[in-house]
């Protein structure tokens, strides 16, 4: 089937001229506004280069837009109530953690942690949903994930409708302008973190982002630090490594966890979501020492948990929802943004789902339980993959997901280092929504949507990730169809 075409926002191709001119603005006008990333290649603090992006927003529905942002806070719920189900939890993950040292070694500490008797129970969610629109089904939103650490850019992204503003003004069509929705994803997400640092209630106590050893993302995480302290000049951050964690940080009598003499009120993952980031068994110690402590963590370990692929597909399989949501329009909705996910354990339905994904494999998509980007297989390799793992227990390590085919954008993506101007390519986008919740066992306190997020790649690539070089960062434009 050829993939339909979304219109943008206005007419294309651009004169070269004119294109030229509005790259270099748009260029500047990033990296003015920390539209920016530090420079893998040629690492230095003193510098930052442009974030990639595309030079206009692209074309998103807005009743599909809509749509994710009202879910927001029911999925939000959701995952809240999927984490503190012990028992869906162990059923849900227990063939994974047979064959997947990583997330076994992350559900050892939870079951640690409680066995020794949970000091804090709230837990602070900073969450994005992920959705693809499936070009087939007219469009429609489908989620491609749930992310529940680490999920980043709403820093950026708050920036970004500033900045096609300024394009669109230059391009003589301000008029446009009207079609994009705010974004206060930075702001809503660094509140997050402020209400649940109240909630902690310890004057004086600090705020602890986890850290990789080098941040090339280092804009995203401290636009998050320069808002806080805006808003509240009473709280400290520190930004620590695991491995610092290992050395500086102490559990007192209290089990609070003290860092150069100040107890952390809030941990903040922006590391810690895959293997890489624990390479020796001292970063697994600090991991512990942290979820043991009363900081209110974000995320909390069972958080982390729900956020496995694993759960996204025992969700999916009929009647899981029913054990979570009370029969009615909003389950419906829910169930709706479901793609067809499948799980590939020894029984019945594990069979039945290895021998369609390698009769038809184009039509799938295989994951691993890992975050953060370039772990699924496509096409081909999810064939030559379940061929090799048929009849190895390691294939319970993956879920097998429907590959969602959205409709093809037109636009300019601006990368760094690259020719001026760049050429008009076919493009997807993905739209990420944001989320803020607090709570406990027993209750919520806070639960809302904060801010969306765009990301765009190449049609013709299977994973789009901004970090990883593939996605350009966007802000939807809405379209009324
Ligand atoms: P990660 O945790 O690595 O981000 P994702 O599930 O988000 O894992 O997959 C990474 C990327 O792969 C997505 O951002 C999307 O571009 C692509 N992708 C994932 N699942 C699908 C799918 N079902 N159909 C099409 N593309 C997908
Ligand atoms: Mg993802």
């Amino acid at each position: 089937m050829s993939q339909s075409r979304l219109a943008s926002c206005i007419p294309l191709p651009l004169d070269n001229k004119v294109l030229s001119s509005v790259v270099e603005k748009a260029k500047d006008w990033a990296l003015m506004h920390g539209v920016g990333m530090r420079d893998k290649a040629h690492f230095s603090k003193d510098t930052i280069q442009i974030a990639p992006f595309v030079l206009l927003p692209s074309p998103f529905p807005r009743t599909e837009f809509t749509k994710a942002v009202d879910l927001q806070p029911v999925l939000n719920e959701l995952m809240h109530k999927v984490s503190h189900d012990d028992e869906f939890l162990e059923k849900t993950l227990q063939n994974a953690l047979e064959v997947d040292d990583f997330t076994a070694k992350l559900y050892n500490i939870w079951i640690k942690v409680r066995e020794e008797g949970i000091t804090q129970s709230l837990s602070l969610g900073l969450f994005r949903s992920d959705y693809l629109m499936q070009q087939p089904d007219s469009n429609r939103i489908k989620q491609v994930e749930f992310n529940t650490v680490a999920a980043s850019f709403g820093a950026i992204t708050s920036y970004l409708p500033s900045m096609f503003r300024y394009v669109l003004r230059q391009l003589g069509h301000g008029e446009l302008i009207k079609n994009m929705p705010e974004n206060r994803a930075l702001s809503g997400l660094c509140s997050g973190i402020i209400e649940a640092y109240d909630m902690f209630g310890v004057p004086s106590a600090v705020v602890l982002f986890v850290v990789e050893e080098v941040s090339y993302n280092i804009c995203d995480q401290r636009f998050h630090e320069f808002e806080i302290s805006e808003k509240r000049p009473d709280i400290m951050i520190y930004r620590k490594t695991l491995n610092e964690i290992y050395e500086e940080a102490e559990l007192n009598d209290k089990k609070q966890l003290v860092i150069e003499g100040r107890a952390v009120a809030v941990v903040y993952y922006r590391s810690g979501y895959e293997p890489a980031q624990y390479p020796s068994q001292k970063e697994w110690d600090a991991r512990l020492k942290v979820e043991r402590s009363s900081a209110i963590k974000c995320p909390s370990i069972h958080y982390q948990l729900a956020g496995t692929k694993k759960v996204q597909q025992a969700l999916a399989a009929p009647g899981a929802l029913e054990r979570f949501m009370a029969e009615g329009e909003l389950r419906s909705r829910v169930r709706d943004i479901f793609t067809g996910l499948y799980s590939l354990d020894f029984d019945d339905n594990g069979e039945r789902a290895v021998e369609m994904a390698i009769a038809d494999a184009e039509r799938f998509v295989l994951k691993p339980q890992r975050e953060g980007g370039g772990n699924n297989l496509y096409g081909a390799d999810v064939k030559e993959a379940l061929l090799r793992m048929r009849h190895s227990r390691e294939r319970a390590a993956y879920i097998l997901m429907e590959r969602i085919l959205p409709p093809l954008i037109s636009g300019y993506v601006v990368r760094p280092n690259a020719a001026v101007p760049p050429s008009l390519c076919d493009l997807v986008s993905e739209l990420g929504i944001f989320g803020v919740i607090i709570g406990n066992k027993e209750k919520i306190y806070i639960n809302r949507q904060v801010g969306h997020m765009l990301r765009t790649k190449l049609a013709d690539a299977n994973e789009g990730g901004v970090a990883a070089g593939l996605g350009a960062l966007d802000s939807p434009y809405l379209l009324d169809l």
